[in-house]
């Protein structure tokens, strides 16, 4: 089979592969360990294994641990597990930490080379002198230290003669260079502080432009792709490579993920969680891969997702009705019926034997010839949902009215002889006939009826817990809103619905096993659940019902 680029950095590799640029790809994916993994991620994630995996690669990941203070290793086990749970299998783990030594060997080599040099100004004074954009900066007066200096300055940094913020070493490049980032930009800095890997073993850091690129190298990484904010980045990015002389590892930028009705940046994310707007990061309507798993997401929707949203070069923002809409044909084809009744009402079927319970088969998965039946039972007290009574319908309405019609799913035709109410005026039982010779799939009754409801039998139902989510932001940007961004938190993201009521066959649902509820949508069983109290998270509805 033909294999063809489907953006523009396959159409790079395989010019890359052709040309003999490279003979194999090696991509990495390089989360750092400051939080949880979100919908941004997994493009890069399916950006990056997928490219592998098309021209027979593979992808490294890689922890960009250069942040001591930030970083811990509970998130590299979350990371890990996400990953997993998205379907990709990475060829190595790395660490930028554990290159270290190298890195420091590295920043050696470019002091030698008369490149690097140790500078005493405070960071006000760095930023002073580095001038703006369409004025030059001006030199440090530390920058024409001598070779021997420099490599005895940078060797007791290392060794923590130093308090934080005292020295750094700095690229010596050009301060009137007009990408900002080529003017002597920061190599190291001094940070007495423990890492979660290394510990105590060293006081100075690299930063990220003098780490990523290195660690990219070193592991001969082909394709370093990453966002758009590291465009102007690039030319330090080959400067670093090209005086070191070591592996041109090339980077190539691509838009970064924005959804519609959400935020994504782990700083927000964060303080979602921690002024308790949300109950965690594995919230069901977190953006977070934890979040959206246990909203019912699969990780085939994620994926599915992520390839039709594709690879641009410009910033944008995707409508999050597509995640929805990926989410909702996955389930369609995989999630088994049943039926559950939200909001319930009590039915009694007058000529229906008291006694009699008769087991009524009925399809597991229409899209689905390999799902199979289950029987559901059925008896003279049911419950249906309020909504499908009226007491005056309006014309067009198909449901249930005194007089009028409905097929129960999967058993009866009945119609409906009468109802009561209480004082408060609240229907509290409806009244019907049904018609024996109208079973489903032995129907003779030559009955005509335009509408058929949920129902289940008031001696088996299971009362169950539904959580019905909707989106946690009432605004589509609520990045781009004056004030704070939690001032446009939707106030009924979260509506619980404490007693629904539901077929037996669900007593055997287990976490994370996914459903459709007839009419209602798709809904997934929630970790909370325990073996008496099951607790449902409705993952989408079945249609589009968002009001734009
Ligand atoms: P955040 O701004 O949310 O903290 P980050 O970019 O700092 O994200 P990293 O852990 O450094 O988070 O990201 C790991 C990889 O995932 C990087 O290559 C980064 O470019 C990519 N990535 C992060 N967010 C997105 C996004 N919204 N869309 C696409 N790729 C993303
Ligand atoms: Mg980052
Ligand atoms: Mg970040």
């Amino acid at each position: 089979e033909e294999v063809k680029a489907s953006n523009f950095i396959e159409e790079i590799v395989e010019e890359d592969l052709r040309t003999g640029r490279c003979q194999s790809v090696l991509t990495r994916f390089p989360p750092e360990p400051n939080g949880y993994l979100h919908i941004g991620h997994a493009k890069s994630i399916v950006l990056n294994f997928g490219i592998a995996q098309k021209y027979g690669g593979e992808t490294n990941l890689r922890f960009d641990d250069t942040n001591p203070e930030t970083e811990e290793t509970e998130y590299v086990e979350a990371i890990k597990e996400d990953i997993r749970w998205l379907g990709f299998q990475w060829a190595r783990e790395r660490y930028a930490s554990d290159y270290f030594e190298q890195l420091y060997e590295f920043a050696v080599k470019l002091i030698r080379k008369g490149l690097a040099y140790v500078d005493d100004s405070s960071s006000e004074e760095i930023a002073r002198m580095k001038g703006t954009p369409t004025e030059p900066g001006i030199e440090s007066p530390y920058r024409n230290r001598s070779v021997e200096e420099n490599l005895r300055l940078f060797q007791e940094m290392r060794e923590g003669k130093y308090r934080d913020g005292e020295k750094v070493l700095r690229a010596k490049i050009d301060m009137s260079s007009p990408n900002m980032h080529m003017r002597d930009p920061i190599m190291y800095r001094i940070k007495h502080a423990r890492h979660h890997r290394t510990g105590d073993k060293w006081c100075i850091y690299p930063m990220y432009d003098f780490a990523h690129g290195q660690s990219d190298s070193i592991e001969r990484i082909t394709h370093s792709i990453c966002t758009l904010e590291f465009v102007d980045h690039r030319p330090l990015y080959n400067w670093f490579i090209e005086k070191l002389e070591i592996f041109p590892s090339r980077q190539y930028e691509f838009a970064r993920l924005n959804l519609t009705y959400t935020v994504m940046s782990k700083r927000k994310l964060l303080q979602l969680v921690q002024k308790g707007y949300v109950s965690g990061w594995d919230d069901p309507r977190m953006p977070t891969i934890r979040g959206l798993r246990r909203r019912g997401y699969t990780p085939e929707s994620i994926q599915d997702f992520c390839e039709r949203i594709g690879v641009q070069k410009r910033e944008n923002i995707i409508d999050v009705s597509l995640l929805e809409f990926c989410i909702r044909e996955h389930l369609n084809k995989i999630a088994q019926r049943v039926m559950v009744v939200l909001d319930p009402v009590k039915l009694v079927l007058t000529n229906y034997p008291g006694a009699q319970v008769e087991w009524l088969p009925t399809e597991n998965n229409p899209e689905d010839p390999t799902a199979g039946t289950r029987e559901v039972p059925f008896t003279r007290e049911l419950w249906i949902e309020r909504e499908d009574f009226m007491e005056n319908p309006p014309k067009k309405y198909f449901r249930l009215a005194p007089g009028m019609s409905v097929r129960l799913k999967s058993a009866y035709i009945i119609t409906c002889t009468g109802f009561e109410k209480n004082d408060q005026g609240e229907i509290t039982t409806i009244y019907a006939e049904y018609i024996p010779q109208s079973r489903s799939g032995h129907d003779e009754s030559a009955m005509k009826v335009k509408g058929t409801i949920h129902w289940v039998s008031a001696t088996h139902a299971i009362p169950v817990e539904v959580r019905l989510y909707d989106r946690l932001f009432a605004v589509e940007n609520p990045d781009e809103q004056p004030g704070e961004f939690t001032d446009y938190i939707n106030p009924n993201s979260l509506q619980i619905v404490s007693r629904a009521l539901a077929e037996p066959s669900l007593a055997k649902a287990r976490p994370e096993d996914r459903f459709q509820f007839l009419r209602k949508g798709y809904f997934c069983v929630d970790p909370d659940s325990t073996a008496d109290h099951l607790v449902f998270n409705r993952t989408v509805t079945l249609k589009d019902t968002w009001a734009k």
